[in-house]
């Protein structure tokens, strides 16, 4: 099968995605901690044997007014951009090519729920958008669709946090799950994909079922805020078009203050990637 891949942005400034081969990838010394994220890690790629029942009245509920392709936005959230609608080609990217003064607060995985940083996002109008792990979120949509209010979404980042460049990992599971879960929970189908660890992005079955599956936009990274709060950058300071990952961890309102200000000091605003990419 022949897939279109286009590569956003290719300058000096692309890490491995401009490498040719997702082993080259890997192996690559590229200055941003691709394989470094702090993540948790999820041992079993297996879907629970609860996972049918627990969801089975959600989507029994939610049924009559879903379709794929509809956008059933929670008030506040982005929808895909006109933009994107007029191309519909998968893309990896790890930045945004932009002469906006903007940069892009991602947060992933949804572990914690945390009212501090709900309150952080709310008071700050900040556009997030938020690469949830099914597992992590199930049950907790409210929290969720809340922080993503400001001009942010949800997108995928997995069912169960499996690393997409590991054979023995169900890739199309990971992904295509994932995509009817949140249509179904949150009342719209995700375009954006973040593999976990930032593995695999090129691999040809993560591209297949991208494509497959309603994605067109595979979203790396470029800066990154560790759960410490330190602020780990591929290329000082931070410039208009980075993308800024976050992890939902307690505290994550320090780190977000932190951004926030390190943008203020380049003259940049966090803006919604969705009306970018
Ligand atoms: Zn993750």
């Amino acid at each position: 099968m022949s897939l279109a891949l286009v590569l956003s942005g290719i300058t000096g400034y692309v890490f491995g995605i401009a490498s040719s081969s997702p082993s080259a990838e890997a192996a690559a010394p590229t200055p941003i901690a691709m394989t470094a994220t702090p993540e948790p890690v999820v041992s079993s790629p297996t879907p629970l044997p609860t996972d049918a029942t627990t969801d089975a009245g959600t989507e029994t509920e939610m049924g009559a007014e879903m379709s794929i392709g509809s956008e059933t936005l929670a008030e506040g959230q982005s929808g895909r951009s006109e933009n994107n609608l007029a191309s519909g080609e998968v893309e990896v990217l790890n930045w945004v090519e932009t002469e906006d003064p903007v940069f892009f607060i991602t947060i992933d995985d949804g572990l914690k729920k945390s009212a501090a940083v709900r309150d952080f996002i709310a008071a700050n109008q900040i556009p997030v958008t938020a690469f949830l792990t099914e597992y992590a979120v199930r049950n907790h949509t409210d929290y969720f669709q809340d922080v993503t209010a400001y001009g942010g979404s949800i997108q995928n980042h997995s069912m169960v946090h499996g690393a997409f460049n590991d054979p023995e990992t169900d890739v199309q599971w990971e992904i295509c799950e994932t995509q009817d879960r949140f249509e179904t929970q949150f009342g719209t189908r995700p375009w954006m994909l973040r593999p976990p660890y930032g593995a695999g992005p090129k691999d040809p079955r993560v591209l297949q079922y991208a494509e497959e599956c309603g994605i067109n936009r595979i979203v790396l990274w470029n800066v990154l805020v560790t759960d410490t709060n330190e602020v780990e950058y591929w290329d000082a300071p931070l410039r208009a078009g980075d993308i800024v990952l976050f992890h939902f961890v307690d505290d994550l309102e320090v780190g977000l203050e932190k951004i926030l200000e390190l943008g203020r000091e380049q003259g940049l605003r966090p803006a919604p990637l969705e009306d970018y990419i």
